[in-house]
């Protein structure tokens, strides 16, 4: 029940995750009154111990986090990956991608995710017109023609023009506001962790597929990679009860020579592995962006870069039509969003699953055809730069923030 008179804003944002505050970032930037309702406390999601992940920032991203005021803070902490190997288990086939075949710049940026939290709350504190209101969530919703009406669970009753539901996977909002979806359970799960090695990674980005799933070694700051092993669920407790000796060695059998001596230098983290398409991108005044809309599997390191290009596109849209004084919630605006997105969306869940299919069978034809097909694109030079510049995030109908460049 709420237990106050309404307050007014532009925009609420259920979810303050990277996708979440960027969005905010930027529509407050647009001088519009934004509120992001976030479930945890801010202070403890910027722990180091919160989450242990890094993401692959590709250079489309960069660009949009640039335009946002982002980057410049998170740059510092930021590793380039200027080569890209991906290998088929023991295989001799394998992919290799060197920036300088499409230009200057790096493919992207290795960052901890713990970094993008703090640059985005640094750059939000700086905005007059943001309000963050954590240990929150949003228990109802009531749409109007003009207007929503959220009630949270502290009581407030927040009355917006639009809401934006940018809380994950699996979305309160989402389901609040009617939005049904597509769920795939991969029974797999992802072990994350970070090691410090005595060799340079040279930048270098290395993703071998196993049998039991992808393994990636993606280069850090101060000689350290960050491991993504994903195995299917079954078998992930007996590697997360390793003595610490022999979970370092499970992992130097997979990573190979390359980097040296290994140490452990984070803690293990796990992460379940699911797909999820939202049916639709809005309902009435509620528009769905970041995993709450698309979350995929983690094997191109991709969905955290849908999430902010969906922000590029929503910002370019809600920077129009607040210039021109339109309704930023208007069907029109949300419409066009959808359309705009959804190709690019699932093109990349289509792409993530197929990888993560074929590459999870011993099946000896489709084992062949893969490495034919890796084969096949190395050698077809028009076809790999295509692939690498997918990779930077440079394809397809890209918001100005993105193509400005
Ligand atoms: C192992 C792994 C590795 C990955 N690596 C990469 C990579 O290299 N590159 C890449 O692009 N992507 C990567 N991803 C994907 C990326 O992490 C996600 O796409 C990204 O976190 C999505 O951000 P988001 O802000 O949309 O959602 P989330 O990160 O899920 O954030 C949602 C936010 O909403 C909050 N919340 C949840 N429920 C509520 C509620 N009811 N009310 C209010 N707040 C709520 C949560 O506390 C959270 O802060 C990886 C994913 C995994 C699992």
């Amino acid at each position: 029940m709420s237990t106050s008179e309404p307050i007014h804003y532009d925009i609420a944002i259920a979810g303050g995750g990277m996708v979440g505050m960027s969005m905010a970032i930027a529509a407050a930037r647009l001088g519009l009154r934004v509120a992001v309702i976030e479930r945890t406390p801010i202070s403890s999601q910027l722990e180091a111990g919160f989450d242990g992940r890094v993401s692959a920032i590709a250079l489309g991203s960069v660009r949009i986090l640039e335009h946002i005021g982002v980057w410049g803070l998170l740059a510092p902490h930021a590793q380039p990956i200027d080569d890209i190997r991906v290998t088929d288990g023991d295989t001799p086939f394998f992919l290799h991608y060197d920036h300088h075949d499409v230009g200057t710049e790096p493919f992207g940026y290795i960052a901890e995710n713990r970094y993008i939290r703090h640059a985005l709350h640094q750059v939000a504190a700086t905005l007059p017109t943001l309000t963050i209101i954590d240990r929150t969530t949003v228990s109802s919703l009531v749409q109007q023609p003009h207007s929503s009406q959220l009630v949270l669970s502290n009581g407030q009753c927040l009355q917006v023009r639009l809401a934006m539901a940018a809380d994950g996977k699996h979305s309160s909002l989402r389901k609040l506001c009617g939005i049904d979806d597509i769920t795939i359970n991969y029974d797999q799960t992802a072990i994350v962790t970070t090691i410090a090695h005595t060799a340079s990674h040279h930048n270098l980005a290395q993703e071998r597929f196993l049998p039991a799933g992808p393994f990636a070694v993606l280069p850090m700051t101060q000689n350290r990679s960050s491991l993504v092993w994903v195995e299917p669920n079954d078998r992930i407790s007996s590697y997360m009860e390793l003595p610490d000796d022999e979970f370092l060695q499970e992992i130097a059998e997979r990573t190979g020579n390359y980097l040296g001596g290994l140490s452990l230098a984070s803690s293990r983290f796990t992460y379940p592995l699911v797909l999820m398409h939202a049916k639709r991108y809005h309902a009435g005044r509620v528009v769905l962006i970041g995993d709450a809309a698309h979350g995929i599997h983690p094997i191109a390191g991709q969905g955290v870069n849908l999430g902010f290009r969906d922000v590029g596109v929503l910002e370019e849209l809600l920077a129009q039509s607040h210039s021109l004084g339109l309704d930023i919630g208007s069907e029109t605006l949300l419409n066009q969003y959808g359309q705009w997105r959804r190709i690019d969306n699932l093109t990349m869940l289509a792409v993530t699953d197929l990888l993560t299919r074929v590459f999870s069978t011993n099946f000896l034809a489709v084992k062949a055809a893969r490495d034919l097909g890796l084969w096949a694109v190395g050698k077809i030079p028009p076809l790999k730069r295509f692939f690498m510049r997918h990779a930077m995030g440079m394809v397809g109908d890209l918001p100005r923030s993105v193509k400005r460049h």
